[in-house]
């Protein structure tokens, strides 16, 4: 079931109007035209006509019992797409040109293996949809070359069900959110230490499902390094793999299951590698004297083993935009002024959360992390800034949603590299989305922080705001995505560090893992998914004729 409103992020009641100071830089920098253009109403949105063939939803129900299979048009709304930039805008344009023709929610992993096997039957594609929160198109509800297409929701398959402590395991169902499973560990004093910026409407199986990193990656690792064992429900029947600490049982089928988006079968269950609670937990922050400087300090940080487990440096820009977004008010304006007296004059902010089993532990870390810092030119700023980052840490994709409704393009992209390439990569990218931006005439904020570092490299995260091309929305977004895609390829990084492939980053995929790379996928998915019902037209293009991978032609957003 998904939690969150029809055209937007999350749940009402947490909108506000832009601060004063930012609401002045975007009108100056990208001269934002003025008004509003808030959503219309649910019921006004055109959707594609339900078009089961007779008897299909019968067969349906019989499996997972009437109440649990949906036509109603909100329902249908709230499955079709996900929640990248152009989902948002086209739910605000008031039509979609796909939607699931029912959504199917099976309440155990044998009622999903059955939906699977009628949905094979019926020749129905099956779009697995946890919190429906991606942002690559990876759950639109594509139906391929089938006859009708099913939003399977996980909404049913919920909750914790197996712990050892002892261990350090907990195996949770696949539609598990994230705040229903912190807290489930935390009655057994543990935690998983997931937490992606869309925790609170997102899922274990799609956390899974898409390699997701969550905030505090570098310390507590990406899901895929702590998934100890899952169930998939194919069309063909399940897959369990090993769930013990190691093996050498020939290559991990773990590897070929997580991150397979949803292609291969539903993941019903997930055993993950769980860990005490901290005992104590210090959020702070760092001005740093330039990205490069801050790059090479957080280099020496992770290869000294003393990174925090949240670790994120700004470049100069969105140092800039973010303080001009957090606050109008004095306490912005002191900060500015301390870091200009230490010849901080374009600081780059560093946001560092630090965790211990207890203070003791906590403070032995962190000095050795503080040490190497201010070798690398960095001045503390207290906890303050710190904090106020730990408390609104979910609360920008609510800021997103006001800035469509003021008629600003904003959108997020993401990739990774190794510690020589970062500095070049980041140019390049950041060079096209501006050039991209501005072959449309518009404008643009281009801003980045690194934030998953590894001993070998680390993740860059952009974010591009710019004035939307009335009319041409989308068309201005497909600009500047394939520009930046294409530097990513060019500079040899990965199109995607976190937000997976789906269906905006196909494109991009022959060229990261090669045909031979495809061709192995592709019999992975002839193996599990025979009739290709499992979620057409993301990770990999198949049709049944002449088994296509890697979507080449396609450019992001195009529909097909
Ligand atoms: C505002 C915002 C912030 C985000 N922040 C982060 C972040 O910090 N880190 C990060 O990694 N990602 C982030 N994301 C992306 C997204 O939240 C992740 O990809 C997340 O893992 C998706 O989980 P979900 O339950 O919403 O999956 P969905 O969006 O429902 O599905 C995502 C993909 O997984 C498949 N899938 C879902 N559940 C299953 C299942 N049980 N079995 C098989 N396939 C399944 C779907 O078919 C689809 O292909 C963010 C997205 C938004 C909108």
């Amino acid at each position: 079931m998904t939690r969150q409103r029809w055209w937007g992020w999350g749940v009402d009641g947490h909108d506000g109007p832009l601060p004063a100071s930012g609401d002045a830089l975007l009108t100056a920098e990208l001269g934002l035209p003025g008004g509003r253009r808030a959503p219309g109403p649910l019921e006004a949105l055109a959707l594609p006509v339900s078009a089961l063939a007779p008897g299909a939803r019968a067969a349906l129900e019989g499996v997972v019992g009437r109440a649990w299979v949906r036509d109603d048009h909100p329902s249908r709304v709230s499955h079709a797409v996900g929640r990248s930039y152009p989902d948002l805008m086209r739910l605000r344009a008031g039509a979609l040109d796909v939607a699931p023709d029912v959504v199917v929610e099976p309440g155990t992993a044998a009622e999903a293996l059955a939906v699977l096997r009628t949905c094979v039957q019926l020749d129905l594609a099956v779009v697995p949809f946890g919190g429906g929160t991606s942002v690559v198109g990876g759950v639109e509800a594509l139906r391929g070359e089938h006859g009708g297409v099913v939003a399977l929701d996980t909404g049913r398959l919920t909750g914790l069900s197996d712990v050892d402590v002892r261990s350090g395991v907990a195996s949770f169902r696949g539609g598990t959110f994230g705040p229903d499973a912190e807290s489930e560990l935390a009655a057994h004093g543990l935690t998983l230490g997931h937490h992606p910026q869309s925790f609170e409407f997102s899922t274990v199986g799609g956390w899974v499902a898409t390699r997701s990193a969550g905030q505090a990656s570098t310390g507590y690792g990406r899901i895929e390094d702590v998934v100890q064992g899952l169930r998939l429900a194919s069309p063909v029947g399940e897959v369990v793999t090993g769930a013990g600490p190691a093996t050498a049982a020939g290559p991990d089928l773990r590897e070929l299951l997580v991150g397979s988006e949803g292609t291969l079968g539903v993941i019903t269950e997930v055993t993950l590698r769980v860990r005490p609670a901290p005992g104590a937990k210090r959020f702070e922050a760092f001005g740093l004297p330039g990205f490069a400087a801050g790059i090479e300090a957080l280099r020496a940080l992770v290869q000294a083993g003393v990174a925090a487990p949240v670790t994120r440096l700004s470049d100069e820009e969105e140092t800039r935009v973010n303080l001009a977004m957090a606050d109008s008010g004095r306490r912005v304006g002191g900060l500015r002024a301390y870091m200009r007296t230490r010849g901080l004059d374009r600081p780059c902010l560093l946001v560092l959360g630090w965790e211990g089993a207890d203070a003791a532990a906590l403070r032995a870390h962190r000095e050795a992390g503080v040490r190497v810092l201010r070798a690398h030119g960095a001045v503390a700023l207290g906890t303050g800034v710190g904090e106020a980052w730990a408390r609104n840490r979910y609360h920008g994709p609510y800021v997103r949603d006001e800035l469509l409704t003021r008629g600003v393009l904003a959108d997020t992209l993401e990739t990774a590299a190794s510690w020589t390439g970062l500095l070049a990569t980041y140019r390049a990218v950041g060079a096209a989305l501006r050039a991209g931006l501005a072959a449309r005439g518009t404008p643009a904020l281009v801003g980045c922080h690194v934030s998953h570092l590894y001993p070998t490299g680390a993740s860059l995260y952009f974010t591009f705001l710019a004035r939307q091309q009335a009319g041409a929305e989308l068309e201005q977004w497909q600009t500047a995505k394939a520009a930046a895609g294409d530097a990513i390829a060019a500079a040899g990084a990965t199109i995607t560090h976190h937000h997976a492939i789906g269906r905006d980053h196909a494109p991009w995929l022959q060229g990261e893992i090669g045909d031979l790379g495809l061709a192995l996928l592709a019999a992975a998915k002839r193996t599990l998914d025979p009739t290709g019902i499992m979620n057409p037209g993301k990770l990999m293009t198949w049709t049944s004729d002449d088994a296509v991978y890697g979507d080449r032609g396609a450019r992001p957003g195009e529909v097909g």
